[in-house]
């Protein structure tokens, strides 16, 4: 089984779409939005939800207010300020709440709860392009790097089911953990960047991890007639790093009116189709 991620080092550089893109022209892969604080490749896929599973992760202090005595002890000891009093009334902000368990411990009246702390959700979904995995992590909830690695974990699980040889994951930007949840165990890298200073600045950023992590790599810079130099020099530097280059994407207003029409730029009558199909079949992914 074969595992593409796509990433790139910063958020809004075409991922997304090149990534939506590919799984159009895949035989049938599984499809893993990992992406998961910024999910949105579901807007051009539209899956049709198949299953729909909480995500929960570490815990949270809840009082039961019929069993608290309101003898402030719980407020003294957390050093998060998570507790506030209100009308001689105590209550924990979850938001505030560092799950430190102490309150939960030396309340005399063993009247704070700790349940498992609800962040998200992840779907289990079908789309027109094969089945899909997907997550929405909570407001203000963090750990997007282990909802990241519940997704790909499913996704592997619903390819070896369901018989898929080709995972195509949307990861997250950035280097942080999310992205690396999104990187461990995946055969194959394409980074989309663009031809700007901060573009070749991230990719630096992003192939130093994909070297750390040996797995093998391609770039492609998306725009690339906007700066044909920069284009070049982020090119040269890539192969100086180890990483082929699968193909430059030109360009084209086409990537919006895609959006607009929920389809990807190769279901529609796009220049940068073209681009694209290269750079697919320059990753060199479902042999026969
Ligand atoms: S320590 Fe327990 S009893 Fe005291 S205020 Fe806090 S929740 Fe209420
Ligand atoms: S679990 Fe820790 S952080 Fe949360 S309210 Fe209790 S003492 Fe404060």
């Amino acid at each position: 089984m074969q595992e593409l991620v796509i990433i790139s080092g910063k958020g809004g550089t075409g991922k997304t779409s090149v990534t939506a893109s590919f799984a159009v022209l895949a035989d049938r892969p599984v499809v893993c939005d990992c992406d998961v604080d910024a999910a949105d490749l579901h807007l051009v896929l539209e899956p049709t939800i198949r299953e729909r599973h909480e995500f929960e992760s570490g815990h949270e202090a809840v009082i039961r207010q019929n069993d608290c005595t309101g003898c402030g002890i719980c407020q003294d000891l957390c050093r998060f300020g998570a507790i506030s009093n209100n009308v001689d009334m105590f209550s924990i902000d979850s938001i505030s709440c560092e799950s430190c368990g102490v309150c939960v411990r030396f309340c005399p009246e063993g009247a704070i709860d700790f349940p498992l702390r609800r962040c998200g959700e992840w779907f289990l979904s079908d789309t027109r392009c094969g089945p899909m995995v997907h997550a929405r992590l909570g407001i203000a909830a963090e750990n997007s790097g282990k909802l990241v690695s519940t997704v790909r974990r499913e996704a592997r699980r619903l390819a070896e089911e369901e018989n898929h040889s080709l995972i195509i994951v949307d990861g997250p930007p950035g280097i942080g953990c999310p992205v690396i949840a999104s990187l461990t165990g995946a055969t194959q890298v394409l980074i989309v960047t663009e031809p700007t200073v901060s573009g070749e600045h991230d990719l630096e950023r992003v192939l130093s991890l994909t070297r750390h992590f040996q797995i093998p790599t391609a770039i492609c810079v998306n725009k690339w007639n906007v700066n044909a130099e920069m284009t070049q020099q982020i090119e040269n530097k890539a192969r100086l790093a180890g990483a082929s280059v699968a193909g430059r994407i030109r360009y084209d207003s086409s990537f919006t009116k895609a959006q607009i029409k929920k389809k990807t730029v190769v279901e529609i009558d796009a220049v940068c189709a073209q681009d694209i199909i290269e750079i697919w079949k320059n990753l060199n992914l479902q042999k026969e």
